[in-house]
């Protein structure tokens, strides 16, 4: 719905074409010279019509992406509630780190002499983080969470592999895990054998035991896990799949909760990724860039993928490129994962937030994010409903249960929270329970911010009960765009826009 202005903006709301419908044929924003004539060598073969970009001024280019950014919820503008992604302050400290020449300018093709620091940098940071989570070894490269549980995947398979065990096949992945477990699971060429959860939202000790055999190639479990609880028979799962020649990796995207206070090396964890991106805070949304550097078990080590950054005689630092000869690091590599080596300018961003947190504050980091989760859902005890009992972790996990009979869905509550001038939290994730609502304030909101966004959770939920489902159903209202047809966007996407009128009739 349109709003009733001339122009279509809502005060300092400013509606915006796309920058191809402002676009003009002939428009720059630079004024070079005419090109020398040159005879074409391209046989016939040149372009005849224009190439179709749009052509805008310098001012023009700046307000079109000033406008649309305006439309971005951002964690430096509120609270950024969904859950499961740790959406924590970006210190500006981080920024300046990374920005520094040496660090920001650097060429991943440079020679290795002239980038010894760079390496040292990376070397640091990697060994931080065996040291926190009490693993011996650790591959730098990977970009994502995603793409660490593809390492540790890849490594597990590589490690059955050098001991001639082609049979194993099948991978525990309890039924609450994130997505991309099985994805992972089933891009390694595993079969992904879900796991149960028990009534106390943990996984199913005795299910997994029961599921156990010589095909089975591993155990990926999240600790804690997506419902915002900490799995407490880890240990006794570890043992479990080790007892039939299987790995466990662990999912450590939810590391916040625990850093400093526990160490997956100590859980049995044969391979965990770690979101630097979450964890480290880091910028991230929008696709990216993350990154996720795994850590391996000394059973896994040899397996870790290349590159590899050593530390060598007389302080140099080297970055193994190729699997090396017999006793060389490197010689059992599974590969290589990515171009280059990871993730620059996020390492030195981790780096300083680490340094700059020391151990203790890395310590008070989960006790602050568990401790504002907490906050949240006792607060709300009386108003939401929460589907397991007793304390979370990080993340406060609600379902819908408080909507029943009401006629409002948890689609409409998240609506109704874009107009409070809130990000809605993660919603109908994890699958596992009805009309899920995953709540993670993290560390950095301050206790009157955490207020605020508890206040309009409960004056929405009370809304809710008093039976005003329409006003639900109506919102938002004062965002640029109400509610679009999401299950259309995402099925018949339009990815390429359509002239309305031929180019040159466009252009005057
Ligand atoms: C975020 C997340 C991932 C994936 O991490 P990306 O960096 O987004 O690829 C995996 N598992 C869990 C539990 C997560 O929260």
């Amino acid at each position: 719905m349109k709003p009733d202005t001339h122009s279509g903006n809502r005060g300092l709301d400013l509606e915006e074409p796309l920058l191809f419908e402002l676009g003009r044929d002939g428009r720059t924003g630079v004024d070079l010279p005419e090109p020398p004539k040159v005879a074409s060598r391209l046989g016939g073969l040149e372009r005849a019509d224009t190439i179709g970009l749009p052509g805008v001024s310098e001012p023009e280019v700046v307000r079109h992406f000033v406008r649309i950014s305006r439309n971005n919820y951002s964690i430096d503008a509120n609270l950024y509630p969904l859950g499961s992604c740790t959406m924590k302050h970006n210190p500006r400290l981080n920024e300046k780190m990374a920005r520094l020449p040496g660090f920001g300018d650097v060429h991943p093709l440079q020679p290795e002499s002239t980038v010894q620091g760079a390496l040292e940098l990376i070397h640091t940071l990697g060994t931080w983080l065996k040291k926190i989570t009490g693993l011996p070894a650790i591959a730098m490269p990977p970009a994502a969470g995603a793409h660490g549980e593809l390492c540790g995947m890849m490594a597990i398979r590589a490690a059955h592999d050098a001991k001639g065990d082609k049979n194993r096949h099948r991978v525990l992945i309890p039924e609450s895990a994130h997505g991309t477990n099985p994805a992972t699971a089933a891009q390694c060429g595993f079969e992904v054998d879900p796991v149960p959860g028990n009534e106390r939202g943990r996984i199913d000790i005795a299910a997994v035991k029961a599921k156990l055999g010589p095909d089975v190639a591993g155990i990926m479990l999240t600790n804690p896990n997506t419902l915002g609880l900490f799995e407490n028979d880890v240990i006794e799962v570890a043992n479990a799949i080790h007892s039939v020649g299987g790995y466990f990796y662990a999912d450590g995207a939810n590391f916040n909760a625990i850093v400093g206070k526990a160490r997956p090396g100590d859980m049995g964890v044969d391979a965990i990724h770690i979101n630097l991106h979450k964890t480290f805070s880091t910028p991230h949304g929008g696709g990216g860039p993350g990154s996720g550097p795994v850590a391996f078990s000394a059973a896994l080590a040899p397996y870790a993928p290349l590159p590899m950054v050593v530390e060598q005689a007389g302080g140099r630092f080297h970055l193994v490129e190729h699997r090396g000869n017999k006793g060389e690091p490197g010689e059992h590599s599974f590969g290589r994962l990515r171009t280059f080596n990871g993730q620059m300018g996020m390492f030195v961003r981790a780096l300083s937030y680490m340094m700059s947190h020391g151990s203790d504050g890395l310590r008070q980091v989960a006790e602050d994010a568990v401790l504002s989760a907490n906050y949240i859902m006792a607060s709300l005890a009386g108003d939401m409903t929460s589907p397991f009992e007793g304390p979370c972790m990080h993340e406060a996990l609600f379902d819908d249960r408080f909507l029943e009979g009401t006629g409002v869905t948890t689609l409409d509550f998240a609506k109704a929270m874009i107009d409070e001038g809130y990000h809605p939290m993660t919603v109908y994730f994890p699958l596992v329970v009805h009309g899920a609502m995953l709540t993670e304030p993290t560390e950095t909101e301050s206790k009157q911010s955490i207020d605020r966004f508890i206040g309009v959770l409960r004056h929405l939920a009370r809304k809710a009960k008093a039976g005003d489902a329409e006003f639900f159903k109506n919102s938002p209202k004062y965002s640029p765009r109400r509610r679009v047809d999401e299950t259309g966007a995402a099925r018949n996407p339009v990815l390429r826009w359509q002239p309305t009128a031929p180019r040159a009739q466009a252009a005057e």
